[in-house]
C-alpha cells in the first residue's frame, strides 16, 4: 500500500477525530485553521508523491568490463513510488562488447509526470595481456655442430585478435654455450607479454678415431708386431691424436687373436673407442695354393708406378710388374722395383699388336729387345713374360693366322714362361671405380689356386691405386699369401685362341 495514501487516511483521521474532541463545528475560527492545514498538507504530499524520482541502483556512473566477457546490457534494478519497475526501463544506446571502446548508456524510466532517465558510461577495456606459449622444451639442447632450429610457439589474447605476425624473437647472448630466444608481442591495447627460452649449446659429437694401417693385422709367429698408433679429431676441439690412450698387448711368441684398444674422449667428455685386431699365426700355405700374385701391367708410369711401390713396401707386399719400354727418366722406377723385391716380368717393347704379331720373328724380337733394355738396367735378365691382350688373344688373328699357338710353344722353347691370369681387375675395362676395382679382384679370388690377379699401372690408374690397399688388407686377412711371380712359379696360362 502506498504510504502517501497512508499518511493521507491518518491525517484525515487525526482531523476527524481533533474535530469531535474540540468540538470545532461551532469555532469557525478553529475550523479555518484546520482547513488550511489540511490544505497545505494535502498539497504538499501530492507535490512530494509526483515529483518523487525513480531509483535506479546503477553500480557506478562509469564502468569499466573486460572485452569478450559479455555479451548483452544488464537492465539495473529500479523502483519507483516502493514498486519494481525494472522490466519497464527503456534502454537507450549499445555496447559492442566485442569492441574496445567507450559507450553512453541510457536507462529510461516512465513517470507521472515524464521520462526520468540516467546515464551510464561504459568501458569495454582490453587490460589481459596475451599468452606465448612456447612448442618444444623451454631449455632447448642444441648440438654443437647442428642448427637452432625454431620449435614454434602459439600466442592467444582476450581480444581474439591474432598476434602470431607480431611475435619479435631476439636473441640474448648469456655465454658461448648458453643464450636466451626472447618473444615479445604486444597487443592493440599495449598489453605485452615476454616469454624466453633458454638454448644451451651442448658438444654431444664424439671425436673419430682412424686407425693407421689395416684394422684387421695378420702377423707371423715370432716376428714383430708395430704399434701404428691412430690419429684421432673432434668436430670441436680439432686433432685429439696425442690424447688417444692404447691398450692391450699383442704376444707375438703365442699362436691368436689380439686385440688393441684406442680410446680418446674430447673436453665435453665424448668419449670414442675403436680396436684393431691382430691375428698371429704361425705358417703360411702350402705354395700354389691360397697365393695371390698381384701383377702390373703396361709400366711404368711416373704418376701411378711410385704410389704403387709405396703401398707395397707398406704392406710388405712383392709383386711383379710386366712392363713396357721405358724412356730413361722412369728407369729409376725399373730400379726401385727390382730393388724393392719385385719381380720384372716382359710384356714387350711395343704394345702395338699390328706390329708385334705381325710374324713369330717381330714377337720374338719385341721381347728380347725389351729383354736386354731391363738387364741393362738392373743387371738382371728377366725370363717371365706376359702376352699383350693375353695367350688367349684373337686380336693376333689380323696379323697372323696361328701365331699365339706357335709364339705359346716358341717362348718356352727360348727360355721364356708366360703367365696369362685368372682374376681380372676389370681396371683396364669394365671397372670404373676403385670399388669395382675391389671387389672384382676378392669377389674372384680363391684359396684353392694361384691367384694370378691382373691390373695396370699406366699413368692415371687412381682407381687400381685407390683399392691396392684394401685388396692386400682383405687378402691378409683372409689368410692369403702374397708373392711374385718368379722363373719356378707354375704358369697360368689361357686356352689359346690364335
Ligand atoms: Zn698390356
Amino acid at each position: 500500500m502506498n504510504i502517501y495514501l497512508v499518511e493521507l487516511i491518518v491525517f484525515l483521521l487525526v482531523t476527524l477525530f481533533v474535530t469531535i474532541i474540540f468540538k470545532v463545528k461551532k469555532n469557525h475560527k478553529l475550523k479555518l485553521i484546520l482547513f488550511t492545514l489540511f490544505i497545505i498538507f494535502f498539497v504538499s504530499i501530492s507535490g512530494t508523491y509526483l515529483l518523487e524520482k525513480p531509483h535506479v541502483y546503477i553500480v557506478s556512473p562509469e564502468i569499466n568490463l573486460e572485452i569478450n566477457q559479455s555479451s548483452e546490457i544488464k537492465v539495473p534494478h529500479t523502483t519507483y513510488h516502493m514498486k519494481d519497475v525494472t522490466s519497464s526501463v527503456k534502454v537507450n544506446g549499445t555496447v559492442d562488447y566485442n569492441k574496445v571502446g567507450t559507450y553512453k548508456i541510457e536507462y529510461e524510466v516512465p513517470t507521472i509526470i515524464g521520462e526520468y532517465s540516467v546515464e551510464q558510461t561504459i568501458n569495454v577495456v582490453d587490460s589481459i595481456k596475451p599468452t606465448i606459449t612456447l612448442n618444444g622444451d623451454k631449455v632447448y639442447n642444441l648440438s654443437y655442430s647442428a642448427e637452432y632450429e625454431e620449435p614454434g610457439f602459439t600466442v592467444e589474447d582476450n581480444s581474439f585478435e591474432d598476434l602470431t605476425q607480431k611475435v619479435n624473437i631476439s636473441k640474448e647472448e648469456i655465454s658461448d654455450t648458453e643464450y636466451d630466444i626472447i618473444y615479445s608481442v604486444e597487443d592493440s591495447s599495449g598489453n605485452t607479454a615476454v616469454e624466453r627460452r633458454k638454448v644451451l649449446v651442448v658438444d654431444d659429437i664424439a671425436p673419430v678415431i682412424r686407425l693407421n694401417g689395416s684394422a684387421n693385422m695378420r702377423i707371423l709367429v715370432n716376428s714383430t708386431y708395430t704399434e701404428k698408433g691412430a690419429t684421432a679429431v673432434d668436430e670441436k676441439d680439432g686433432d685429439l691424436s696425442d690424447k688417444i690412450e692404447i691398450s692391450g698387448k699383442v704376444n707375438t711368441s703365442k699362436v691368436g687373436e689380439y686385440k688393441i684398444k684406442y680410446t680418446v674422449s674430447d673436453k665435453s667428455g665424448n668419449k670414442s673407442e675403436t680396436t684393431r685386431k691382430v691375428i698371429v699365426y704361425k705358417e703360411s700355405p702350402s705354395s700354389g695354393t691360397g697365393v695371390i700374385y698381384l701383377t702390373f701391367d703396361d709400366g711404368p708410369s711416373s704418376s701411378i708406378t711410385p704410389k704403387i711401390l709405396d703401398i707395397l713396401k707398406e704392406k710388405n707386399v712383392k709383386a711383379t710388374f710386366f712392363v713396357l719400354n721405358y724412356s730413361s727418366s722412369l728407369e729409376y722406377l725399373i730400379k726401385r722395383e727390382y730393388n724393392e723385391g719385385h719381380s720384372i716380368g716382359i710384356h714387350g717393347y711395343s704394345h702395338v699388336y699390328s706390329e708385334i704379331y705381325k710374324s713369330d720373328e717381330a714377337f720374338m724380337n719385341n721381347i728380347t729387345k725389351l729383354q736386354k733394355k731391363i738387364a741393362t738396367t738392373t743387371g738382371y735378365s728377366p725370363t717371365i713374360i706376359r702376352f699383350p691382350g693375353g695367350s688367349s688373344n684373337t686380336v693376333s688373328k689380323n696379323y697372323s693366322k696361328g701365331i699365339m699357338s706357335r709364339l705359346s710353344k716358341a717362348v718356352i722353347d727360348a727360355g721364356f714362361r708366360y703367365y696369362d691370369w685368372n682374376v681380372s681387375s676389370g681396371d683396364a675395362g669394365g671397372a670404373k671405380t676403385s670399388t669395382q676395382v675391389y671387389n672384382n679382384v676378392v669377389n674372384n679370388l680363391s684359396k684353392s689356386r694361384s691367384n694370378v690377379v691382373l691390373m695396370h699401372d699406366f699413368a692415371g690408374n687412381t682407381k687400381t691405386l685407390n683399392a691396392l690397399s684394401d685388396i692386400i688388407d682383405y687378402g691378409l686377412e683372409n689368410g692369403y699369401v702374397f708373392k711374385p711371380i718368379t722363373k719356378d712359379t707354375p704358369m697360368v696360362t689361357h686356352h689359346i685362341s690364335n
